[in-house]
């Protein structure tokens, strides 16, 4: 993916973590705006219509989390959210308000672009054409056939329940960014199934008896404890 055409806004009050970001981003070819309050973000959204939005929870002026529900309003730009919380529940919040991920502050470079491929990848086959062909996901060893319904490790067939088989290739369609449990097991069980996931933490658990190497040290499925998982960034869509 070039990524020269892509304007990233940065919403972020720490002068510091603000120039760090935006240099980052410059020398991998980004073109960067920033904003220090969420006011000045929301306008420079109307007028600047950014690719994507790293946005800082923590603002002087407004909730980050009013931002979201503001810019959901009128556009569908991915929203990354950038904070310094840990509690999970503002993760979830922010996730549910219709944020696309979250990178919990202090991060690295990489990390960081990895976090806005995924969510740029992932808008970006929004506004495409659904009919359209999805290559299989590949990672180390692990190949997900789409068209096949099949996954393979190193060459062997992978035998996945029906129900494991939707959650794999779920993640796999939004690998690199993370997927709430609640997003999850609507996508697989449909819209009404509670908020109990359980049910997707004995499939997951099964998943990575059949996948891993050592399930409780993942390679391919991770983890993000009280949020949900997020499967390994596809080896086809790094740089
Ligand atoms: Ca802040």
């Amino acid at each position: 993916m070039t990524t020269s055409n892509y304007t990233v806004l940065i919403i972020e009050d720490e002068k510091n973590i603000s120039d760090f970001m935006s240099k980052a981003l410059k020398s991998n070819d980004y073109r960067v705006i920033t904003a220090v309050s969420g006011k000045a973000g929301l306008s420079l959204i109307s007028s600047q219509c950014p690719d994507i939005i790293l946005l800082d929870l923590g603002l002087p002026d407004m909730d980050g989390n009013d931002v979201i529900t503001s810019v959901r309003e009128w556009t569908s730009s991915p929203i990354i959210v950038i904070s310094a919380r840990t509690d999970e529940r503002d993760k979830v919040t922010a996730l549910d308000l219709g944020a696309d991920d979250y990178i919990t502050k202090p991060f690295g470079t990489p990390e960081l672009l990895a976090r806005i491929r995924a969510s740029l990848r992932h808008s970006n086959r929004m506004d495409s054409n659904s009919a359209l062909y999805i290559r299989p996901y590949q990672c180390q060893g692990l190949l997900l056939d789409f068209d096949k319904r099949m996954l393979t490790l190193n060459g062997e067939k992978i035998h996945l329940t029906q129900v494991e088989y939707k959650i794999v290739a779920f993640l796999a369609r939004n690998s690199g960014k993370v997927m709430t449990y609640s997003a999850i097991m609507s996508n697989v069980w449909g819209p009404f199934t509670g908020d109990n996931n359980r049910i997707l933490r004995v499939n997951m658990a099964n998943i990575r008896r059949k996948i891993e190497q050592n399930p409780s040290k993942p390679q391919f499925i991770f983890t993000e404890v009280g949020v949900g998982y997020r499967m390994h960034e596809d080896e086809n869509e790094l740089p």
